[in-house]
């Protein structure tokens, strides 16, 4: 029996770990030591700077694409080479976006055979990897996003989020841990991944000098057009998903971390820019939720859907939608409250005599008293709008009733504006506190305070508004 505190050595050491995730295990390829230390342990120096290189993944990110430019500029572009590159950047497009990605990782809908061997296909022609290792990183950096676990976090930087985590080398052993065994039990998958030089070089570069060779005879231009330029411009595409996606726009759902949503990367993406969406929402099969929004992946699915190649297209609750939304819509207006000044808190306010009161208003400071609370008037006095003499006559006096219509119903903005000068609480005039308090919870006011701990004052429910008597004025 295995204990969850049991070191994991080496890759094939346990099944399941606590959090249910099960080892990755590489299908292909030479399984790492994970005793001995790897190279990005060690410093980067003039001596071996060349061994953090991942140079498999530089020759076909940066040397090819270079090669491609090299002979574009000795292959003349045929109108049809042009149409069909086009096309073939949409369909490898989105056999990342809908196959990689919202089908493979985050299993948003599910594809039937026809679909999936089209997607695996399509993807392989972006070369970016086979679907289970794509989807791997993805979940880790869904799962661990913006953190140390994360495979691209943006932290480290636009460019390393963007190509830099694939052109050096990475230390598998700080990959965050994900569950891929779903992964596993698909055919189409492991095939492709077992077979995956063979899927790329043919459906990359093979599939596009032929088809554009056997049809219009253009060998040449199939060659570097619809495959290694096609292949840079996809490739540099779907990469924005990690560097632009968490770096430009807003974010209307969570602002905690980094991902973000904008038009701009959403058009680059085939859609995916609406990442803040979603990494609140992964399932969803949909990034842009709104209909003129361009996510010309979410079409695609639901075209599959309607074709009958897709079915269980997942989609979260409108009103699970706006919840996040409204969160974060009442956080932002929270950090805009704190901002502005609503008067010294009552509780911080000296209490003051009502005779000190008397006296210091004698004494040439301009003190008025409206429900318990002292306000210093004096710089005002010459801008009051209702002009010096209608304030002045209050001086020194409790101005409750005069403020709150006895003369002028003073308006929301008077009471806002009032809360700024006060500078004391009158003895024995606590108990307006105690009355506007029991007022307050009489009108069921359940948010008193914000997610600053801040108090919020809604309009008309200042500690100086004080509400008239129903039956007096006119009785009187
Ligand atoms: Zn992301
Ligand atoms: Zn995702």
């Amino acid at each position: 029996m295995a204990s969850p505190s049991t070191p994991q050595t080496g890759v094939a050491a346990a099944d399941a770990f606590p959090d249910g995730t099960k080892d990755y295990k590489p299908l292909r390829g030479k399984q790492y030591d994970l005793k001995k230390p790897h190279i990005t342990e060690t410093p980067i120096t003039l001596q071996n700077w060349y061994l953090h290189v991942n140079w498999l993944n530089t020759f076909f990110i940066i040397v090819v694409p270079a090669m491609g430019l090299v002979g574009a500029y000795f292959t003349p572009l045929q109108f049809n080479t042009a149409i069909f590159a086009v096309l073939f950047y949409f369909g490898s497009g989105l056999g990342i976006t809908a196959g990689y990605h919202r089908l493979w990782a985050h299993s948003s809908y599910k594809a039937t055979l026809p679909l999936r061997i089209f997607l695996a296909a399509m993807g392989a022609a972006s070369v970016e990897g086979s679907a289970r290792w794509w989807s791997h990183g993805h979940r880790a950096h869904h799962r661990y996003t913006d953190t140390e676990k994360d495979p691209y976090s943006v932290r480290k930087g636009l460019l390393y989020s963007h190509i830099g985590w694939m052109v050096m080398k990475q230390n598998p052993k700080r990959m965050g841990r994900t569950d891929i065994s779903d992964l596993n039990e698909d055919p189409v998958v492991v095939w492709q991944h077992k077979n995956y030089l063979k899927c790329v070089l043919t459906m990359s570069l093979v599939f596009p000098t032929l088809f554009a060779g056997l049809l219009w005879g253009d060998f040449a231009g199939g060659f570097i057009y619809a495959g290694i330029l096609r292949i840079f411009f996809v490739q540099q595409a779907t990469f924005c998903v990690n560097s632009l996606a968490h770096w430009l726009g807003e974010q209307p759902f969570d602002d905690r971390n980094s991902p973000r949503d904008h038009v701009l990367t959403a058009l680059v993406t085939l859609g995916e820019g609406y990442h803040n969406f979603h990494h609140e929402f992964p399932s969803d099969f949909r990034n842009a939720i709104i209909w003129y929004q361009y996510d010309p992946t979410k079409w695609f699915i639901w075209t599959m859907k309607q074709l009958g190649l897709a079915y269980d297209l997942k989609q979260f609750r409108q009103n699970e939608i706006e919840k996040g939304r409204v969160q974060q819509l009442q956080k932002k207006l929270d950090q805009k409250r704190a901002t502005l000044d609503w008067g010294t808190p009552l509780e911080q306010l000296p209490v003051i005599s009502w005779d000190d009161f008397v006296a210091e208003s004698k004494n040439g400071k301009a003190l008025v008293s409206i429900a318990g609370v002292i306000h210093d008037v004096t710089d005002f006095i010459k801008d009051h709008p209702g002009g010096k003499a209608l304030i002045s006559s209050a001086i020194g006096k409790d101005a409750t009733a005069i403020f709150n219509g006895g003369v002028y119903l003073h308006s929301n903005a008077a009471h806002n504006l009032l809360s700024t000068m006060r500078v004391g609480v009158l003895r024995g005039g606590c108990e307006v506190e105690i009355w506007k308090r029991a007022q307050s919870e009489n009108k069921d006011v359940s948010m008193l305070f914000d997610s600053a701990g801040k108090r919020i004052v809604r309009a008309g429910d200042q500690v100086t508004k004080v509400v008239q008597p129903t039956a007096s004025a006119d009785a009187a």
